[in-house]
């Protein structure tokens, strides 16, 4: 079978043991006559599957007792609001780092006062924006950030001590791409489709005290608080995208853990940012210090000319190649999933089309 090379930022590639194994499990579940799909999310089975994505995603990301882990849905987006909804009281502090990030504090702002502390708008967002610590609100009831920016390629190097104000995160396009200290943050969520599994399921990791703040009118389905005191299931879980999660992350397990993809992440970007720092034709658009090892945005002068590398690229196997509107040229989404050969593939394409081109 011919699987291509997809460097899509989400939806985004899957390893292809968890496809398979998936698809040997298809119609009967370790015997039981039916699909994880059929099964109901209250029985022994079921429970067991869901337990197990849950302590993995423990074990691998090192998540103390201190947190729970809810499996919800909505995506990342439906958390833009639920993080006001279970922790606005008085502000909040939002650093706008791209369109996420900007979204997350449009949606903020119908729930009360949000700052915008540090902002890189103007420049496209091709920067990480330097936080000033004279203008934190040390009584803000969170400080928010992105920790890498999906669209435009960019990523925090070094996680903002915020204090005693607890940090939110938005780790949808770089969580399990690299070791992270979880009791840096109260607040970690991220939609599953870039690095965790298929979509449909949201992770949110909240610290214990946390909980109780929720805004009454906060809808159940989105209350952590309620949602935790329930396991996650006040209603039907995405069931088949948790077991699906639950075979990716235990491929991640095998393959070394987070420390070890890590450093296969480092030489995956190494080699491409490497290789577009020498090129004469192609250019990263992100600032060099904040460059993103997950998607690496790049372009060359001419917006045709990238329209026809794009093209080459799909006829050698390289598919979702294009950069995102806002952006424009190109991006390559590099997640966990995406092997070393799959880059180097990639650069060896690119280099042809220099070649041909300059
Ligand atoms: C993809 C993405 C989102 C949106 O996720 P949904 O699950 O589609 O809501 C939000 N934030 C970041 C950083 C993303 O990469």
């Amino acid at each position: 079978m011919n699987r291509v090379y997809n460097f899509a930022a989400g939806p985004s590639m899957l390893p292809e043991e968890a496809l398979e194994r998936a698809a040997s499990e298809m119609l009967s579940y370790k015997g039981t006559g039916m699909s994880v799909m059929e099964m109901s999310h209250r029985s022994k089975g079921y429970i067991e599957i869901f337990d197990h994505t849950v302590s993995l995603l423990r074990e691998l990301m090192g998540i103390s007792d201190d947190y729970e882990v809810l499996l919800l849905q909505g995506g990342a987006t439906g958390q833009f609001a639920a993080v006001p909804m279970n922790l606005l009281k008085t502000s909040a502090d939002y650093v706008d780092s791209g369109n996420f990030a900007h979204g997350a504090l449009v949606e903020a702002k119908k729930y009360g006062n949000i700052n915008v502390v540090a902002s890189s708008r103007d420049d496209n967002y091709t920067y990480i924006p330097e936080i000033d610590p004279d203008k934190l609100n040390k009584n803000a009831d969170y400080f928010y950030i992105t920790t890498n920016n999906t669209i435009f390629g960019t990523r925090y190097t070094s996680i903002p001590d915020t204090g005693d104000v607890p940090l939110v995160a938005d780790m949808s396009s770089n969580i399990l791409s690299e070791p992270m200290d979880v009791n840096k943050f109260g607040v970690i969520f991220a939609g599953a489709q870039k690095n965790i599994g298929p979509a449909g399921v949201t992770v949110v990791i909240v610290r214990k005290d946390l909980l109780g703040r929720a805004n009454p009118n906060t809808p159940k389905v989105f209350d952590w608080t309620k949602m935790a005191e329930n396991g996650s299931m006040l209603n039907t879980p995405t069931t088949y995208s948790i077991y699906m999660a639950g075979l990716c992350l235990e491929w991640l397990k095998k393959e070394g853990g987070v420390r070890v993809i890590h450093m296969r992440n480092q030489i995956k970007a190494k080699l491409l940012y490497d290789y577009l720092d020498e090129s004469k034709l192609f250019k990263g658009t992100a600032h060099r210090d904040h460059r993103s090892i997950m998607n690496v945005t790049f372009r060359t002068d001419d917006p045709d000319t990238d329209a026809a590398f794009v093209k080459l690229a799909t006829e050698n196997g390289i598919l979702n190649i294009k950069g995102h509107r806002l952006v424009g040229g190109m991006r390559a989404s590099i997640y966990n999933a995406m092997s070393v050969e799959g880059v180097q593939k990639l650069i060896s394409v690119m280099k042809q089309f220099e070649q041909e081109r300059v």
